[in-house]
């Protein structure tokens, strides 16, 4: 359910015409459902339940502070990865006490930093790491609560480049040598290892490496126990997959069916860091054509979203679905778009950015469209916004919320003049 719909074949976001919301902020626009984005926090609070979970909604994600305020307000805590992210999670109401902080290249200011804002948990992913840790906590008088990221050394199961739990990827301690370095730490009053955090790639579509990851999880938590750890967290961190073709994603529920007993048997407290499952599908690309042409064999939609607006097709080969915001008869739901029809036009969707590298779709199978019509690009909440760029000089979209048939700016268009703040006058 994600309140995006056709009526009248014209698409929705709930009860406002997209055309409306072009119409008003213009285009290139993100257009997010409120509905959709608790809907989905709802789903992961409900079906992880019998474990009460702490979850952290990953900032990096999509941080915009009106849907990070909206998680919070949730009962979400924060998921961050930087000392900018720890500043937006803070800014958008979340407790340190709430704020788990991950990434592999902690420098000394965001360490401090998270001991200021007394952060819950760190995730911590080298030796080198866990030594700065330990170091900046004796300096400042503290106790740092640390969750040792483990690399479970899982098969491939997702891109290259987000699948963050295969041997020889930066993430992480090696589940050979974690041991080690645990050993090392269990007198340092300065460092409490009190979990295990495991995120283990994303986007996952099958529950079977969350199945491998607590069963590998569960021997080291015994281990880690052994060696007189007080462990009572566990990270499971996020990477559940969303629909982004038709119905290729499994339920929340699918994956606590995995997760929670392996929990309750270790009787630790539930940690999620989800993003992309909350805000994935809660997100619209609304763009307009600015020319059609064909060219070497090929028909091109050219326009005015590109890849510094949304860059996951360039960077990951993903798949959005993409369809114009005024469908034909009979095309008003995803399992109708992009199928080889005596209506559609087989076509790449680009965008004006100078790069081969720029398109948001290839080979696919579009009504005709001519200048001026409105596309919209479907599943863009995650990973969309929080990658844009100004590259080639392209001030980023504009951000609205939509909650029935209200909607409001959550993130003004940028200006030519916002592309040169920065810079030193001269
Ligand atoms: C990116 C990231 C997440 C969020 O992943 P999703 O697939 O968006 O749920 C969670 N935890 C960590 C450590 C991450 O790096």
């Amino acid at each position: 359910m994600d309140h995006f719909t056709y009526k009248n074949r014209t698409l929705h976001c709930d009860d406002v015409p997209v055309p409306a919301l072009a119409e008003k902020y213009g285009t290139p626009l993100y257009v997010y459902s409120r509905k959709t984005l608790t809907h989905h926090l709802k789903q992961i609070q409900a079906a992880f339940k019998p474990v009460d979970p702490l979850v952290c909604y990953s900032i990096k994600t999509n941080g915009n502070l009106h849907i990070a305020r909206l998680m919070v307000e949730g009962g979400a805590g924060c998921d961050v990865t930087s000392g900018g992210e720890l500043f937006r999670a803070l800014k958008a109401g979340c407790p340190g006490s709430k704020i788990v902080f991950a990434g592999a290249g902690k420098t000394d200011a965001e360490i401090r930093m998270a001991f200021e804002n007394d952060v819950f948990l760190f995730n911590v992913e080298s030796e080198g790491e866990l030594d700065a840790i330990a170091a900046i906590a004796r300096a400042m008088g503290r106790t740092a609560n640390v969750a040792l990221r483990v690399n479970p050394d899982l098969p491939p199961k997702t891109h290259a480049k987000t699948d963050t739990s295969v041997k020889g990827v930066k993430f992480g301690l090696d589940i050979d040598t974690v041991l080690e370095f645990a050993q090392k730490v269990v007198k340092n009053p300065h460092v409490k290892v009190i979990g295990l955090h495991m995120h283990l790639g994303s986007p996952i579509l099958s529950v079977e490496p969350y199945r491998q990851g607590i069963v590998k999880g569960m021997v080291l938590i015994e281990k880690l126990r052994a060696q007189g750890h007080g462990i009572n967290v566990w990270n499971m961190g996020g990477g559940f997959g969303i629909h982004y073709k038709k119905n290729e994603a499994l339920p929340a529920a699918a994956f606590a069916e995995v997760i929670v007993p392996g929990i309750q048997e270790s009787g630790c407290k539930l940690v999620l860091e989800p993003g992309r499952f909350i805000v994935g599908n809660a997100g619209l690309l609304v763009s307009r054509v600015i020319y059609t042409k064909d060219s070497g064999g090929k028909h091109f939609v050219i326009q005015d979203a590109a890849m510094n607006d949304l860059i996951r097709p360039t960077l990951y080969d993903s798949f959005h679905r993409i369809w114009p915001v005024a469908s034909l008869p009979g095309f008003d739901a995803p399992e109708d778009f992009q199928v080889e029809n005596a209506g559609t036009v087989k076509c790449d969707v680009v965008g004006p950015v100078c790069e081969s590298g720029d398109f948001l779709a290839k080979d696919r199978y579009l009504p005709p469209l001519v200048r001026g019509d409105l596309l919209a690009t479907f599943s863009a909440g995650a990973y969309g916004m929080a990658m844009a760029s100004n590259y080639n000089g392209r001030p980023r979209a504009a951000e609205v919320m939509v909650d029935g048939g209200q909607h409001h700016l959550i993130r003004r268009r940028e200006t030519f003049e916002d592309l040169i703040r920065p810079e030193i006058e001269c």
